[in-house]
């Protein structure tokens, strides 16, 4: 008896990382044909769920980048972390926000800024007038630091090209840089946020990078929220996206 109920916590941590996995790689929502019988809650259905194949052919390339990262333990980082952070969101945003690393929140649960930074970073996004899932969002590197330290060169040397594998993947239009680290790793620069921020950088292959301060520096000083205000309507207007006037700035 006891192993029946070992299998079924398996088996829906297994559907759990599942879910995850399909999020990460920007599957959000899952079609699932009405069956007349069997209705929602009721967990009685004879057809299979239209889970779009095991391998929807629509899968983007952001899963091969995935499966390239692997269980990966190229860095010091694997040694402590729970969850592997991939990233989260569109997988052909016009938008892409990169942060640094993830958090605890993040670690635990897998998707980056999900923790207080994070809703702010989210509201930022509501305030631009989109929803979260509208952009794609990722990290500089894909595993907590212990104590939430910055992430080391080597760390960042290795997982780098994942970053850039995502980029060249979803081919945004503009990135949007949160803070130090994710402003001096894609542009290859050693200068200050505060002396980046606010003016388009060009990245490569004609993308161009905001880089404005980080969600975390603006829990700490939220005197600044007004300069990223400032960022984020340079962005939109790049868009081409009109500034919703019913959202107040964060
Ligand atoms: N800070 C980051 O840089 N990334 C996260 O995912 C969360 C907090």
């Amino acid at each position: 008896m006891a192993d029946t109920g070992v299998f079924y916590k398996k088996l829906a941590m297994d559907a759990k990382n599942y879910l995850l996995y399909l999020k990460e790689i920007g599957i959000e929502e899952l079609p699932v044909q009405k069956t007349g019988v069997g209705g929602r809650g009721s967990g009685v259905s004879n057809k299979k769920p239209q889970l779009a194949a095991h391998h929807p052919p629509s899968l983007s390339s952001l899963e091969s980048v995935r499966e390239e990262l692997g269980d990966c333990r190229r860095c010091k980082l694997h040694e402590q972390r729970t969850n592997i952070v991939f990233g989260v969101g569109n997988p052909k945003a016009r938008l892409v926000f990169v942060g640094e690393g993830p958090g605890e929140d993040e670690d635990l649960q897998g998707e980056p800024f999900i923790g207080r930074a994070g809703q702010l970073l989210t509201k930022m996004i509501e305030a631009m007038g989109l929803k979260r899932g509208d952009a794609y969002i990722c990290n500089v590197v894909k595993c907590r630091p212990p104590g939430n330290r910055p992430p080391q060169p080597d760390e960042i040397l290795t997982c780098r090209p994942f970053l850039e594998k995502q980029i060249d993947t979803i081919k945004p239009e503009i990135i949007v840089a949160l803070g130090t680290h994710a402003a001096q790793t894609l542009l290859n620069t050693p200068e200050k946020i505060s002396a980046l921020r606010g003016r388009f950088h060009g990245y490569r292959n004609n993308i161009l990078l905001m880089p404005t301060f980080h969600p975390s520096y603006l829990l700490r000083s939220p005197e600044k929220k007004k300069e990223v205000w400032e960022d984020m309507k340079t962005v939109l207007a790049k868009l081409g996206l009109k500034v919703p006037e019913s959202k107040k700035p964060v």
